[in-house]
């Protein structure tokens, strides 16, 4: 293995999440992924590669952390006590949470360059890279810069509007073209189940992410409904008023309640065989 990569070498699963169109809920689905996965007693890192909206920080209440440094590089900041979920995200190199990345290609390329070699995860499970929305520049330095590692696969996210299920094909075609393996699809925001009656409404249609994976023969991951609650603890996970610091990761102890943590559960499980 390329000396560059030694970060890279103690992680036995690596997976990117990836979507076609933003604000279909990869960031989030990164997040259950990761805390499903954690649950099943995995020892797993969330890498935040979506340079221009990091969001992992704040979904996890650890917004305004800073990264350290001790002799093996970068430390991720851990959400856990037990340090069994760590974070890695542009977002905590910014001064502030109103930052814009302004960058061309080749900065972006160098800074993912070192989020993959200079962060010291020690013994990983899992490794969940959250990449920007669609195929750019960001997704081929990924790619290039994780050759020697292979990764697992990618998980792609859809929501079930046509639209979103074009750019899915896109995605698919991206990993065609690069070798990288596709895991699976999942289907968010896939109907809303009401909260008092309990009947599923399909607010966008639902079933297209099923008939794609049917059609071309991927894994279906699931159907993901849409549950008012996720929003309420990812927006604005230490559940104050005006959420500045994010300190605290509510969203951890809320989630278990939430319905959509059997449906990761089952996602986790299935991400594994
Ligand atoms: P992306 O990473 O694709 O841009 P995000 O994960 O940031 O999308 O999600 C966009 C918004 O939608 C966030 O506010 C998130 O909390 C919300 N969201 C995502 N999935 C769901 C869901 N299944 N139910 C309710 N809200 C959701």
């Amino acid at each position: 293995m390329d000396r560059d990569f030694k970060a890279l070498e103690s992680i036995k699963h690596i997976i990117l999440v990836l979507s076609g169109k933003g604000g279909v809920g990869k960031s989030s689905v990164s997040v259950q992924i990761a805390y499903a996965l954690k649950e099943q007693n995995k020892k797993v890192g969330i890498l935040d590669l979506d340079l221009c909206g990091p969001s992992i920080p704040r979904m996890l209440g650890v917004e305004g952390s800073k990264i350290l440094q001790d002799t093996n590089g970068w430390v991720p900041v851990y959400v856990t006590p037990d340090k069994g979920l760590g974070v890695m995200s542009i977002g905590f190199l910014l001064p502030d949470k109103n930052s814009a990345v302004v960058w061309r290609g080749p900065k972006k390329s160098a800074m993912i360059k070192q989020f993959l070699t200079d962060v010291y995860w020690g013994d990983l499970d899992y490794l969940i890279i959250d990449t920007p929305p669609g195929t750019s520049d960001e997704h081929l330095s990924v790619i290039e810069n994780l050759q020697n590692v292979k990764p697992d696969g990618a998980v792609i996210v859809t929501t079930p509007q046509v639209v979103s299920l074009v750019d899915v094909r896109k995605e698919i075609n991206f990993c065609k073209q690069v070798n990288l393996p596709v895991l699976g699809l999942i289907e968010n925001m896939s109907g809303y189940v009401c909260e008092n009656c309990k009947e599923c409404t399909n607010i966008f249609s639902t079933g297209g992410g099923k008939s794609l994976c049917d059609e071309l023969g991927y894994k279906f991951l699931g159907y993901v409904p849409i549950d008012p609650q996720l929003g309420i603890m990812l927006d604005n996970p230490s559940g104050k008023e005006s959420d500045d610091s994010g300190s605290t990761n509510s969203f951890i102890s809320a989630y278990k309640s939430s319905p959509l943590f059997e449906t990761f559960k089952q996602i986790a499980t299935t991400i594994q065989n």
